[in-house]
């Protein structure tokens, strides 16, 4: 099924997806567009609206949605990957593609700090992380987007070395503190670097994730200053409560909550944010591979988890891994909106939920079922193989090509 499908369609010319029943936006503002359709040509979205007032006419392909849900495919803001859909750190092929099925179309390096005889002198890890830079832009296991190439920084790093990484293609760094720079004034010193060439940063916040890595408090978490605060509720040991709070409100950083985490403390920070009125902050990523495995629905378990337990709609925190993290990273999917990337996933109420449909399903902290995954404008997958099985399925009704 799945072959067949994406077979059908090459993301050239146009694609109406037509007759979906809920649309999530991403955007926390309006998470629910009132439409029903969804225009795109060349991979990017085109129009959005009631079917009746779109130009539909001459599509290469045309999706029944059958009424389900379709969200902005979904982003992952912490995943570690070393080489193509292999994971030395539980020595698993295709995890990438099996996230896929899990409705994740993008994932965002914390450092290919997996890679066996990682590279530590500052040469070898300038030209690790343009070579992940490049392999990941080049191979994209079943079509997901990964931004890597991700260096992790060491003591000794000058100026030069973030202006020579970045005109070298390399936008992110991976999470302060898993080198040996786990000091204040050195982290913001080179996150400031990092930053005056265009190159987000992260940060490993809280005690060690395996033997090797460190423990990084709040001081230095707010003293480095970094763009994102990687995994604030630990990975998976997460700082005191109190600690947490000073960070949230010591900073406007974005909040990242990860699966392979504390999930108490995830709830705690969700919490914080929703009382300071700063929900765009929250952003979520699993972590993985890490000691606790791949998680191919990791981010809809999140979704699940802080929707049902941290009483937020479901809506709501669809945006918190789509919207929410597009606008934090400057990425082009995550939004439907005119001019986006055609990255979506379309779901539905798992079969024999108790909830009454998709959010109340979620909001009851059942799983959504996805029927269909699609990138810059091309199916890729149909029923997933991973989620529960989803009550009704999109269909592609026409395809020329
Ligand atoms: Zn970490």
């Amino acid at each position: 099924m799945a072959h067949d499908v994406s077979s059908a369609t090459d993301g050239s010319g146009k694609l109406v997806i037509r007759n979906i029943g809920l649309m999530l936006s991403g955007a926390l503002e309006q998470p629910i567009c009132d439409a029903d359709t969804i225009v795109c040509v060349d991979g990017l979205i085109t129009a959005i609206g009631r079917e009746k007032d779109l130009d539909t006419e001459r599509p290469a392909t045309v999706i029944d949605a059958q009424a389900t849900t379709i969200a902005p495919g979904l982003i992952d803001s912490h995943v570690h990957p070393v080489a193509g859909d292999w994971t030395p750190r539980q020595n698993q092929t295709g995890w990438i593609d099996s996230f896929l099925h899990g409705g994740v179309t993008t994932m965002i390096s914390a450092g290919e700090v997996h890679m066996p005889g990682r590279p530590r002198d500052i040469v070898g890890l300038k030209a690790f992380a343009i070579f992940a830079q490049r392999s990941f832009a080049a191979f994209r296991p079943g079509g997901v987007k990964i931004i890597a190439g991700a260096p992790v920084i060491e003591p000794g790093m000058v100026e030069e070395d973030f202006k020579e990484l970045a005109a070298a293609g390399v936008t992110i760094l991976g999470e302060v503190g898993l080198g040996q720079v786990k000091d204040g004034p050195t982290a913001r010193q080179m996150v400031g670097w990092a930053r005056k060439y265009g190159i987000q940063s992260t940060i490993h916040t809280g005690g060690p994730s395996i033997p090797g890595s460190g423990m990084i408090d709040k001081d230095v978490v707010l003293e480095a200053d970094t763009d994102v605060i990687g995994h604030i509720n630990g990975g998976h040991t997460a700082l005191p409560d109190d600690q947490i709070r000073c960070i949230c409100e010591g900073c406007k950083r974005g909040l990242e909550l990860v699966h392979n985490g504390n999930e108490r403390s995830a709830l705690f920070t969700l919490r914080i944010a929703k009382e300071m009125g700063q929900l765009e902050r929250v952003i979520l990523g699993t972590d993985s591979p890490a000691g606790s495995g791949v998680q191919p629905l990791g981010i809809l378990r999140m979704i699940s988890l802080l929707s049902s337990l941290g009483d937020v709609p479901a809506e709501i925190a669809f945006c918190f891994a789509t919207g929410n993290t597009a606008r934090m990273r400057s990425l082009t999917s995550g939004l439907l909106e005119v001019g986006r990337a055609a990255d979506f996933v379309l779901l539905d109420k798992a079969q024999h939920s108790a909830g009454r449909d998709l959010l109340d399903s979620v909001r009851l902290g059942d799983l959504p079922g996805i029927g269909m995954t699609i990138i810059d404008g091309i199916v890729r997958t149909g029923r997933s193989r991973n989620t529960p099985p989803a009550e009704r399925i999109p269909k592609v009704v026409s395809a020329t090509s």
